[in-house]
C-alpha cells in the first residue's frame, strides 16, 4: 500500500489548492458519509518516482474560538491513518491561536509521526520575513510556499518522499512473526491483545472519543517473536460517528497489507457476517495466511458436536475459502489464545516453505496415477512437470500441453490434494497453469 500523506490545517489556508497543484486533479476518491463536515478526498500523486496517497482533511474550524470538537475528531481520525503530515498556516493571515493550538495538539498526540509544516501563500521576501513568527509555533523548520504559484512545494515533496516508510527494509530485517488482528467492532480485539500482552495497554487520548496512533505490539513466545498490528483503536467511536466506517477499513487495509498472517476475530453469538467475508477475501486476495477466531466461546452452551456443527455452518459460508482454519478461543477465559497464536506460526511457516522440485514431482505423478484429468472434446491435458515459483507465498507452476484442457474441478481437486500433501492449511496458495 502506498505512503498516505495528510494535509492538515485551518479552512482557506491553501489545502485545496496544494492538493489540487501536487495530485494535479487526478480523479479524487470522495467519501462523502453524511455527517461529515466536508468531503474528503484521497487522490493519488507521485512525485520522482515514488508514487503515494494525499488526503486533504477538509478543516477544522472554530465555534467561539474553540475548535469544533467534531471537525476535530474528524482530523485526528485521518491523522491517525496517515503515515505522515503537511501542517499547513496561511502567512496572510498571520499566525492564529488555532495554529498554535493545532501545533501543540499534533505533538501531544502524534509525536512519532513526520510533519512537515507549511507556511503558505509565501509570495514575496517580505512575506517571508513575516513568515519567520511561524516558528513560534514549535515547528522550527518551515517550508515556506505558494500553493497558488508553486514556489517551495518542490523543497517540500522532495523531503517528504525521502521519509517515506520502507516497507521492504521493515519486513527484511525483522524476524518477528506479524499478525494483524482484525474483525469488527466489539468482536474482541482489544481484549484478546490485550489478554497476549498481559496488561491494559491501549493508551487513551487526552481527546475524549479519539485514540492515538495504533502502536504495534511485541511479544515473545517459545523464543519466537510476534509482532502485533492491531487496528482495534477505532472502536470507541463507533456508535457516534458515521465517517468511523472509512477509517476503520482503511486500517484494516493498512494492517492487512503488513502481515504475515491475519487473525480475523469474530463474535460467537453473532456467527460469519458479510463484513468479515469481505475483510477474509481482503486478506485471501493480498495472499496473507488466515486463521479465523471465533471469540467469546465461553458465552456459547455447548456439548461435544457445537463447535463441528459450527464450523460446518461457517464452512459453507466461506465457499472456496475452506482452507482457512477455524479455532474457538475466549479472550476474557484466556481460552486457546496461545493455542491460535501457535496455529499462526505454523501459518507462517508453511506460507515461507520452499517444496524441492523433486517432491512435488512425486506428489504429482501420483495424483496422476489415482485420478487422471478426464478429457475435454476428445484432448488430453497432459501435466508434465511442476514447481514452486518464488513468491511471498506458496506459487506453483504446472507445465502442460494445452492449458485450456483445464477443468476448473481438477483445478480444485490438485490445490486440495496439494494442501493435504504439504501442510499448507491457512495458507493461500496460487496454481499457474502454463504451455510447454
Ligand atoms: P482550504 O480551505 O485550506 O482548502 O483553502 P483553499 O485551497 O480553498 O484556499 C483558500 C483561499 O486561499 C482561496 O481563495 C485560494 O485561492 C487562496 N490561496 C490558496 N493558496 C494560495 C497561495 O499560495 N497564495 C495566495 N495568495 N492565495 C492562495
Ligand atoms: P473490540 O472492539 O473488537 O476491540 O472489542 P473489545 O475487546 O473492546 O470487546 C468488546 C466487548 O466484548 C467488551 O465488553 C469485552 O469485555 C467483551 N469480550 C471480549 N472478549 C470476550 C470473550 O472472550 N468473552 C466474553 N464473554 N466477552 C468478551
Amino acid at each position: 500500500m502506498k505512503p498516505l500523506v495528510a494535509l492538515v490545517g485551518r479552512p482557506n489556508v491553501g489545502k485545496s489548492t496544494l492538493f489540487n497543484r501536487i495530485t494535479r486533479q487526478k480523479t479524487a476518491i470522495v467519501d462523502s458519509t453524511p455527517g461529515v463536515t466536508r468531503d474528503r478526498h484521497i487522490s493519488p500523486a507521485d512525485w520522482i518516482g515514488r508514487s503515494f496517497l494525499l488526503m486533504d482533511t477538509g478543516g477544522y474550524s472554530h465555534d467561539n474560538d474553540t475548535i469544533s470538537q467534531a471537525m476535530l475528531e474528524q482530523t485526528m481520525l485521518a491523522i491517525g491513518e496517515a503515515d505522515m503530515i503537511i501542517f499547513m498556516t496561511d502567512v496572510r493571515s498571520g499566525l492564529t491561536y488555532l495554529d498554535l493550538d493545532m501545533a501543540k495538539l499534533l505533538r501531544r498526540e502524534f509525536p512519532d509521526k513526520p510533519i512537515f509544516f507549511a507556511v503558505n501563500k509565501v509570495e514575496t521576501p517580505q512575506l517571508a520575513i513575516e513568515g519567520e513568527a511561524f516558528r513560534k509555533t514549535g515547528f522550527t523548520n518551515p517550508y515556506f510556499i505558494s500553493a497558488r504559484e508553486g514556489s517551495g512545494v518542490a523543497d517540500m515533496l522532495d523531503d517528504i518522499v525521502k521519509a517515506f516508510p520502507d516497507a521492504t527494509a521493515e519486513t527484511e530485517k525483522d524476524p518477528a512473526v506479524r499478525l494483524a488482528v482484525i474483525g469488527r467492532p466489539n468482536v474482541g480485539k482489544s481484549s484478546f491483545v490485550n489478554a497476549l500482552l498481559g496488561t491494559g495497554r491501549h493508551i487513551v487520548s487526552n481527546i475524549p472519543g479519539t485514540t492515538r496512533d495504533a502502536i504495534d505490539s511485541r511479544f515473545k513466545r517459545n523464543g519466537q517473536e510476534f509482532l502485533l498490528i492491531d487496528t482495534a483503536g477505532l472502536r470507541k467511536r463507533a456508535r457516534i460517528d458515521p465517517g468511523i466506517e472509512f477509517y476503520s477499513s482503511l486500517r484494516t487495509e493498512k494492517a492487512i497489507e503488513r502481515c504475515d498472517v491475519a487473525l480475523v476475530l469474530l463474535d460467537a453469538v453473532q456467527g460469519l457476517e458479510k463484513q468479515e467475508l469481505k475483510i477474509i477475501q481482503m486478506a485471501a486476495e493480498r495472499h496473507k495466511g488466515i486463521l479465523l477466531l471465533v471469540n467469546k466461546w465461553d458465552l456459547i452452551e455447548k456439548d461435544s458436536k457445537t463447535s463441528k456443527k459450527y464450523s460446518d455452518r461457517m464452512y459453507g459460508d466461506l465457499g472456496n475459502l475452506s482452507w482457512i482454519p477455524i479455532q474457538f478461543v475466549s479472550a476474557l477465559t484466556r481460552k486457546n489464545l496461545f493455542r491460535a497464536i501457535d496455529t499462526t506460526l505454523d501459518i507462517h511457516n508453511s506460507r515461507q516453505q520452499q517444496i524441492s522440485t523433486s517432491e512435488l514431482n512425486r506428489f504429482l505423478q501420483e495424483i496422476l496415477q489415482s485420478a487422471p484429468p478426464s478429457s475435454k472434446s476428445g484432448r488430453e491435458l497432459k501435466i508434465k512437470y511442476m514447481t514452486q515459483i518464488k513468491a511471498p507465498w506458496p506459487v506453483f507452476a504446472f507445465f502442460c500441453n494445452d492449458p485450456t484442457l483445464l477443468q476448473s474441478n481438477y483445478k480444485r481437486f490438485i490445490e486440495k490434494q496439494l494442501r493435504k500433501a504439504f501442510n499448507l492449511e491457512g495458507v493461500p496458495i496460487s496454481l499457474r497453469f502454463m504451455r510447454k
